[in-house]
């Protein structure tokens, strides 16, 4: 049976919850992407489907380095330092939910559109345009990066969480 093990080497990881000091740290950059770092991308695929949400971010599961996940429509992301370089002056407001504050949904006012680059999983540079949903999805996991989440401030998503 190790063998077995061995070919699936992904883990659903605990999510930790407003009041873990984690989520109040500023996450740090990823400075080499090694097989721990793809780990826990693959990992935060693992746990954000596990948990049933759109999106997960790594001080989610205690880790704080500038790692997150999302799946939207069928796509899955996996991006690490990313950099909001541009987006629009529009704004919509839409109800979110949070992984890491169970039971609690605000409306948020989220860019209509933004531009973000980051590294991938194989450390390739990448440059992503979300627009709508699938941007307000990548704002709240960038939120978690920067700051402690907040109902009012960081969200998820209709019937899910991030
Ligand atoms: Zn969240």
């Amino acid at each position: 049976m190790a063998e077995f093990w061995a070919v699936i080497p992904m883990a659903v990881r605990k999510v930790v919850t407003l009041g873990n000091p984690v989520l109040r740290q500023k996450a740090q950059p990823v400075r080499k992407i090694t097989k721990a770092e793809q780990r826990l991308i693959d990992d935060l695929l693992e746990t954000m489907e596990a948990y049933e949400g759109v999106g997960l971010a790594a001080p989610q599961v205690a880790v704080p380095l500038r790692v997150f996940v999302a799946r939207w429509e069928g796509q899955t992301y996996g991006l690490i330092n990313p950099v909001i370089e541009w987006h629009s002056e529009e704004k919509v407001k839409g109800t979110e939910g949070c992984l890491s504050i169970p039971g609690v949904q605000a409306e948020v006012n989220r860019l209509l559109r933004i531009r973000v680059r980051a590294l991938d999983r194989n450390g390739n540079s990448v440059v992503l345009e979300p627009e709508g949903w699938l941007a307000r999805i990548f704002q709240h996991e960038i939120d978690h990066l920067r700051r402690a989440p907040s109902p009012g401030g960081t969200p998820p998503l209709p019937g899910s969480g991030g």
